[in-house]
């Protein structure tokens, strides 16, 4: 069981920032509207996500680090629709088997905290007004191969820095805060999208960008796309976000880049942070298990919607 925990763990637990990903969205699947992440030597050493969610009752820390013992999924139908980040109800036994995790929480209707360690699995009382928190110590401890494919701390840590930003893209309604190796990267206050925009990518970005909100159906663009003018543009600098997730998509990415074909020339990268919403039925977000990829039932169909609603946000005259 061990054995098969660490080889579905090599999806899951890539690496640090992954961890810290699968951490994150539960705690926003618990509801918490602040959390809190401190990072010791890229995350293979310690990574810690503190939140104020609905917490663990006691006699559920168990099923926590248990595999597929998840509360979020019902029924097939619910699986269709995936209201939540987290469905697999595997992430925490993954972790729990690749490096050494406890969880300390509360729930809503516990008089005090619990603690669990999942070496042991034993329980004991934990002090902690409320939510939960979340200790992930020396990564693959016990997989010393695996140990062997991380990069630097300052390139593990770049990772985990970038998968924060990304989730606090998505949700501007929720406080965060990193901090590595004790000293504090991101302090983000709940805000609304445009604030959060130019927290996150920066005023030279948000002095340069054209703002999009495009509906057509059931078919939504919204976010920020900046101009020629803005100068600072990396390959990295490219956000798109369908249903409230972030993800790496080649038809998303290619509508983007024809939209910005007649203003952008030469070798310059756009920079845009794009929310797109469709009907949950029509996109397919199970196709990795890292789930950074989708698939649209009807690509033509969103590709054509991207290019003209981008590109007219881009031509518009300046207000
Ligand atoms: P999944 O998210 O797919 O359900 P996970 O292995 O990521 O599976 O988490 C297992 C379960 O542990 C979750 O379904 C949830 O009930 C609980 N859990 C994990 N993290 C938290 C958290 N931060 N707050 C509250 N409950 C949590
Ligand atoms: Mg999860």
């Amino acid at each position: 069981d061990v054995l098969i925990s660490q080889i579905a763990a090599g999806e899951v637990v890539e690496r640090p920032a992954s961890v810290l990903k699968e951490l994150v969205e539960n705690s926003l699947d618990a509801g918490a509207t602040r959390i809190d992440v401190q990072i010791e030597e890229g995350g293979v050493r310690l990574i810690r996500v503190a939140d104020d969610g609905a917490g663990i009752a006691k006699e559920d820390l168990p099923l926590a680090l248990a595999r597929h013992a998840t509360s979020k999924i019902g029924t097939l139908d619910d699986l269709e629709r995936v209201a939540s980040y987290g469905f697999r109800g595997e992430a925490l036994a993954s972790i729990a088997s690749v490096a050494r995790t406890n969880i300390a929480s509360r729930s809503t209707d516990d008089g005090h905290a619990w603690k669990i360690e999942a070496a042991t699995a034993r329980i004991v009382p934990a002090a902690l007004a409320a939510g939960t928190v979340i200790e992930v110590a020396d990564l693959y401890f016990n997989t010393p191969a695996r140990r062997k494919f991380l990069k630097s701390e300052a390139t593990e840590y770049g990772h985990c820095d970038e998968v924060l930003r990304r989730m606090a893209l998505a949700r501007p309604d929720v406080a965060f805060a990193l901090g590595h190796n004790r000293s504090a990267k991101l302090r983000l206050a709940p805000a609304d999208g445009a604030r959060r925009a130019r927290d996150i990518l920066g005023e030279e970005f948000f002095a340069h960008c054209r703002s999009v909100d495009v509906a057509a159906g059931p078919l939504r663009l919204s976010g920020f796309a900046a101009l020629p003018a803005y100068s600072k543009a990396s390959r990295d600098a490219q956000y798109f976000f369908v249903n409230g997730r972030f993800v790496r998509d080649k038809l998303l990415a290619h509508a983007a880049r024809e939209a910005y074909a007649d203003i952008l020339h030469g070798a310059r990268h756009p920079a845009y942070c794009l929310f797109l919403e469709l009907d949950p039925a029509g996109v397919d977000v199970n196709v990795h298990p890292a789930k950074i990829e989708v698939r649209f039932r009807d690509g033509r169909g969103v590709h054509q919607f991207v290019f003209h609603a981008l590109q007219r946000a881009l031509a518009a005259p300046v207000a």
